[in-house]
């Protein structure tokens, strides 16, 4: 089942944690089968859209999370 974090984007397939926190489920975290777009980012460094979003390490993201 793919879910998304409301509250960093990232998109999980089996994970029930969010790896934005490095595996450990954040203070904020809230997964949502509800979720729009797809953004795989590749470097943060180099991806404006990913330094918009605030994502702060490489991985899967959805654009819009309900
Ligand atoms: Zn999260």
């Amino acid at each position: 089942m793919t879910r998304a974090c409301k509250n960093c984007l990232a998109i999980l397939e089996d994970e029930e944690t969010c790896p934005v926190y490095g595996g450990q489920p954040g203070p904020k975290c809230d997964l949502s089968r509800d979720f729009h777009g797809y953004l795989v980012v590749l470097s943060t460094e180099k991806s404006a859209v990913a330094q918009r979003m605030g994502v702060g390490q490489p991985g899967k993201y959805a654009l819009k999370v309900r």
